[in-house]
């Protein structure tokens, strides 16, 4: 389903990505861990290209993101292209993101109303569930009620998110970003803002998307959710992938120093 291929990543003069290969297969859940600054979040971004890449290749489900290959040459893709494959993307950040004025029914449906007149590419990319689909507004608002449900909010469809909890918050952001029935979600530390009493059940809706068989990028420090629930686990470093393989047995035995020293402070 993704597959990285040396993907590299600079900010001006500071390479940020060296050279990343990885790969996630379809229904698989890959957990990303690694210090502040290794760059987890820059290679989240790249996925869905808000980052451009300036070397290697990404591939989502089989289509190359960014660019068309024709021949041997690479041709960067046009917005309305990117933004095409972006829709098949969702993401979840650490802050939650709602429309304050929008109740959380509104915030999974009628944030792309908001979302098209939204400039920042950010902003546009995860708000952006039903955008460019053309159903009618009932069914939107059925649609949106039931991915409400699912995250356990079906009886506060009409609450603010002033008057949610971190914790529902944050499901709600989930709820919208399943909107655009995406292929792949990412998730980058969805839990790191919330109080220790909320992780969970935000864990819980996670657990349960992975069990449903979505294919999932998580960066996360939350050890015990990428030993149950991770398939892979790739801790980052320095903008390497400094180990990798099945969680259970690289939280158990770490094969590199730096993983250990990490593991250690996380455990
Ligand atoms: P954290 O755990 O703190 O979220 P991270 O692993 O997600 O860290 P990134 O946010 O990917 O790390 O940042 C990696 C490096 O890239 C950092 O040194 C950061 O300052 C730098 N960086 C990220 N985005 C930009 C940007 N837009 N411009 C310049 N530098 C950036
Ligand atoms: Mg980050």
């Amino acid at each position: 389903m993704v597959r990285a291929e040396q993907v590299h990543k600079s900010f001006g003069s500071i390479e940020v990505l060296k050279g990343i290969d990885l790969e996630v297969r379809t229904g698989q859940v890959c957990c990303l861990l690694g210090p502040s600054g290794s760059g987890k979040s820059t290679f989240l971004r790249c996925i869905n290209h808000l980052e451009k890449i300036n070397a290697g290749r990404i591939w989502v489900d089989g289509e190359l993101i960014g660019y068309r290959q024709r021949g041997d040459k690479l041709y960067e893709m046009r917005e309305k292209e990117v933004a095409a494959q972006r829709r098949a993307i969702g993401m979840v950040f650490q802050r939650f993101n709602l429309f304050p004025h929008k109740t959380a029914l509104e915030n999974v449906t009628e944030a792309p109303l908001l979302v098209r007149r939204e400039k920042r590419a950010e902003v546009r990319e995860q708000a952006a569930p039903l955008l460019g689909r053309r159903e009618k507004r009932a069914e939107v608002r059925e649609r949106a009620a039931a991915l409400l449900e699912r995250v356990g909010l079906g009886d506060r469809l009409h609450s603010y998110p002033s008057q949610l909890s971190g914790g529902q918050q944050q499901r709600v952001a989930i709820a919208r970003a399943l909107a655009m029935q995406p292929k792949l979600m990412l998730f980058d530390e969805p839990t790191s803002a919330l109080d220790p009493e909320l992780v969970g059940e935000v864990l819980d809706v996670m657990k349960d998307l992975a069990r449903e068989g979505m294919t999932m990028i998580v960066v996360t420090h939350e050890i015990g959710f990428a030993r149950e629930v991770g398939d892979s686990l790739v801790f980052m470093d320095g903008g390497v992938v400094v180990e990798q393989g099945n969680p259970r047995e690289v939280i158990a035995a770490p094969q590199h120093e730096r993983t250990k020293a990490f593991l250690a402070k996380v455990l």
